[in-house]
């Protein structure tokens, strides 16, 4: 009977332990270093699959952010994104994850090339709550961090998603598009989605239906 009441003690403290850790998982020294002092720039250091380090930092899976309630006030977590979207600029990418500039949190910015205007779209962490069926092989896929790479990806050419802005608002909504130079909203998303865990385009290489006979 104390063995009993003992062991569900611990099982509660561990319980309180992880709720209470869960609640304050946040960035670490090492990414506080790289968002806000790492030189005083705006533009990050992208990782590149060529440097040793870099490509094993670029396959480790990143976590979420803490507490979406607190997205808006969470300064570090603002500068990230400035960052981000000034680094994505600087390279002329349409979407930057936070992994690839060495931030191993569920953080990342893409262009909505489905919506007028183009706006850019912050996505902090999300879900993939349903895809097609089907899949589709995406021309030319490439990334920021893979120099001198380009490759058709395997993908879903439709999504449901969650996630969370930087304001804190919650969406839900179903991204479409595939097509290269048109739409190709739902393919940059579930691109961008990969780098959370640690998966690289390449991964997923398909040939055309004219490239299977050549
Ligand atoms: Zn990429």
């Amino acid at each position: 009977m104390k063995q009993k009441f003992v062991i569900s003690l611990i099982l509660l403290s561990l319980q309180v332990t992880m709720s209470f850790s869960q609640r304050t998982t946040t960035f670490t020294e090492r990414e506080l270093e790289i968002i806000g002092h790492e030189t005083g720039e705006s533009v990050f250091r992208i990782l590149q699959t060529t440097d040793p380090v870099d490509s094993l930092i670029l396959r480790m899976p990143s976590t979420d952010m803490a507490d979406p309630d607190s997205i808006a006030d969470d300064k570090n977590l603002q500068l990230l994104i400035e960052r981000l979207r000034i680094t994505m600029e600087q390279a002329g990418g349409v979407g930057i994850a936070a992994p690839q500039v060495g931030v191993l949190k569920n953080v990342f910015l893409f262009m909505r090339v489905d919506l007028p205007g183009k706006p850019l779209q912050v996505v902090i962490n999300p879900r993939m709550v349903a895809h097609s069926a089907e899949t589709v092989c995406f021309e030319r896929d490439g990334c920021l961090s893979i120099p001198d790479t380009s490759g058709n990806s395997i993908r879903y050419p439709w999504i449901e998603v969650e996630f969370w802005d930087e304001k804190g608002d919650f969406h839900r909504e179903r991204l479409e598009g595939y097509q290269r130079g048109d739409n190709f909203a739902a393919v940059i998303f579930q691109h961008e989605f990969d780098h959370l865990q640690g998966i690289f385009f390449t991964d997923k290489n398909c040939l055309l239906e004219e490239e299977i006979w050549k």
